[in-house]
C-alpha cells in the first residue's frame, strides 16, 4: 500500500502513560497520573447529571451545528453564535485549521518548544515549519513577527505554552498583532486560560474586532475537567468560521459532551474553586523547588516544567516504580526536566516526598 510519503513523516501522538498500564508493569495497585494536565477534581457533578438525562437518547445523532452549547457559549463571552466554532477537542479544531489553511508551497509559524499538534498538523498538510525557539521559555514574539514572510499561512502562539506554562503579556500580543500581515492568521491557543491568574494576561476576545485574522482556541478538557467528552471551542470573525466549516466534520462533537459542556460552563463556582486550589498547588512545588534549589518555568498553568538536572527518562522511571505517572522532559524538547501536572494536595505531597529522595540522589 502506498499512503502519502508525508504522513509519514508526521510523529504518531505519545500520551501520557496510563493508570492501568502502570499497576500491571509494576504490580502496583496505587498509580497517580500527574501526566495529562487533567484536572484532579474531576468535572462539575452538574456536568455528570446532564450527561445522565442524556442517556435515553443514544440512538439519535448530535446536533452537528452544538446550537444550545453555541447559544449559551456566546451568551456567556459577549460574541456572536456565528463566532463559534466547536470541536472534537481543541486538537480537532488545531487539524480543522491546518486543513483549511495550510497545504505545500506554503508555512507555518511557530515556537520551538510548543504543543506537538501544530507541528504533525503542518506536516501532514505538507507545509513547511519555521520554528522559533523559545526565549526563557517564552514565546520571542518580535523573532516571530520577523520569521513571517509571503508564504506564510498560520502563526501559533500557545499562551499560556504548553510545555514551559509561561505566558505573552497584553502589550506584547499587541505589539506582535501590529506586525502581523493582515491576510496571516494568528492561532491563540489558550487551553488553560481559566488558570491563569497573572493581570498582565492578554484578554483576547474584545481584540477581535480589531483584528480578524485572529482565533483563539479554549477547551473543555482541562479545567472544566471533561477531557474524555471532547469538546473545544474556537472564537473568531464570523467569516473566518464560515471557511472553517468547510472542513468540518458533519457529527464531529457528541451530544453528551454537548450538553455536559453546558451544564459545566453554568458552574463558573467549580472553575474558580479549581483555580484557586491549583494556584495552592503550584505553590506547594515552588516553595520545595525554591528550598531545593532547582530552576523551573513560572507557570500560569495547572502543570509546571521544572529541571531536576538528571536524565529525564530515568527519572521518569523512578518516579513510574513509585506508583506516580509524569511527562518526561525528553518527549517535550527539555532534557533534564520533567512536567508535572498539579494534583491535589496529597497527590503533590506524595510526588515530592519521591522527588525529594531522587534529587538527594537516595532512589536508585
Ligand atoms: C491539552 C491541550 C490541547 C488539546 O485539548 P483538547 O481540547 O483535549 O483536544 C490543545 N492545546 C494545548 C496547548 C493543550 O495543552
Amino acid at each position: 500500500m502506498q499512503p502519502k510519503q508525508r504522513i509519514l513523516n508526521a510523529p504518531v501522538y505519545q500520551p501520557g502513560k496510563p493508570i492501568d498500564d502502570v499497576k500491571r508493569e509494576y504490580g502496583l495497585t496505587e498509580v497517580i497520573k500527574l501526566a495529562s494536565n487533567e484536572n484532579p477534581y474531576g468535572s462539575s457533578p452538574k456536568a455528570k447529571a446532564a450527561i445522565v438525562e442524556q442517556l435515553d437518547n443514544l440512538a439519535l445523532y448530535p446536533d452537528g451545528a452544538s446550537l444550545n452549547l453555541r447559544w449559551d457559549l456566546a451568551d456567556f463571552l459577549g460574541v456572536k453564535p456565528g463566532q463559534l466554532i466547536f470541536g472534537n477537542g481543541s486538537d480537532e479544531n488545531l487539524l480543522m485549521i491546518s486543513r483549511a489553511f495550510l497545504n505545500e508551497g506554503t508555512n507555518t509559524v511557530m515556537a520551538s518548544q510548543t504543543f506537538s499538534q501544530y507541528r504533525s498538523n503542518a506536516i501532514i498538510e505538507g507545509a513547511e515549519l519555521i520554528e522559533v525557539p523559545l526565549k526563557d521559555g517564552v514565546h520571542d514574539l518580535e523573532a516571530m513577527a520577523a520569521a513571517i514572510n509571503e508564504q506564510t499561512r498560520v502563526v501559533w502562539v500557545c499562551n499560556p505554552n504548553n510545555p514551559s506554562g509561561t505566558i505573552v503579556t497584553t502589550s506584547e500580543l499587541e505589539a506582535f498583532m501590529k506586525k502581523v500581515p493582515k491576510d496571516v492568521l494568528v492561532v491563540l491557543d489558550e487551553a488553560y486560560y481559566e488558570y491563569v491568574v497573572d493581570p498582565e494576561y492578554p484578554q483576547t476576545i474584545p481584540m477581535l474586532a480589531e483584528y480578524p485574522n485572529m482565533i483563539i482556541l479554549r477547551t473543555f478538557s482541562k479545567i472544566y475537567g471533561l477531557a474524555t467528552l471532547r469538546i473545544g471551542y474556537g472564537v473568531a470573525s464570523e467569516e473566518l468560521v464560515s471557511q472553517l466549516e468547510h472542513v468540518r466534520e458533519p457529527f464531529n462533537t457528541g451530544a453528551l459532551g454537548q450538553v455536559a459542556a453546558r451544564a459545566a460552563l453554568k458552574d463558573q463556582e467549580f472553575v474558580i474553586s479549581c483555580r484557586e486550589r491549583n494556584r495552592e498547588g503550584v505553590k506547594q512545588f515552588t516553595d520545595r523547588f525554591d528550598e531545593w534549589g532547582l530552576s523551573y518555568y513560572p507557570t500560569q498553568t495547572n502543570f509546571i516544567l521544572v529541571d531536576l538536572k538528571q536524565d529525564s527518562d530515568a527519572v521518569f522511571k523512578k518516579l513510574l516504580s513509585q506508583g506516580i505517572i509524569v511527562r518526561s522532559g525528553n518527549a517535550l524538547g527539555f532534557p533534564g526536566y520533567q512536567r508535572i501536572t498539579v494534583g491535589t494536595k496529597e497527590q503533590n505531597e506524595k510526588i515530592l516526598t519521591v522527588l525529594q529522595e531522587i534529587v538527594a540522589g537516595a532512589l536508585k
